[in-house]
């Protein structure tokens, strides 16, 4: 199954809030919200019901921060337990998305889009000798 692909300008000064108040925040909390980037992209699989989800962190074992939107543009962090259904493959991964998620466990998304952005970055970072 694909992921969603819907996107949303990250709320920022919520999220550093957020996180602040957390049992267990990044210890570099300004280096974390830089390395998030300005927009959140869902990770449930596409035509999930209910609203888009972005994991932030992991706030304990089991149990991740979510950003959630709806088609209104309003924000909601929100601490969830994970699923961890786990995939009927050899490899037994653990779906990382929060319990209660409709669609694709997290084993079964394909991301297509962030695998290619992954390659134009790997390259850009790595391919520069070749090109000398
Ligand atoms: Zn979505
Ligand atoms: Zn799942």
């Amino acid at each position: 199954m694909l992921q969603c692909t819907s996107l949303t300008n990250r709320p920022l000064e919520m999220t550093a809030a957020t996180l602040q108040r957390t049992a267990n925040p990044p210890s570099n909390l300004p280096k974390f919200l830089l390395a998030l980037g300005t927009y959140a992209l869902c990770e449930l699989g596409e035509e999930h019901d209910g609203n888009h989800s972005e994991h932030v962190w992991d706030t304990a074992v089991g149990e991740a921060l979510w950003l959630m939107w709806g088609s209104d543009g309003g924000h909601q962090l929100i601490t969830m337990p994970a699923c961890e259904e786990i995939s009927p493959s050899d490899d037994e991964l653990v779906c990382y998305l929060h319990q209660g998620h409709s669609a694709a466990h997290s084993w079964d998304v394909q991301d297509p889009a962030r695998d290619e952005l992954r390659e134009v970055l790997e390259r850009q970072m790595f391919g520069s000798h070749e090109a000398e």
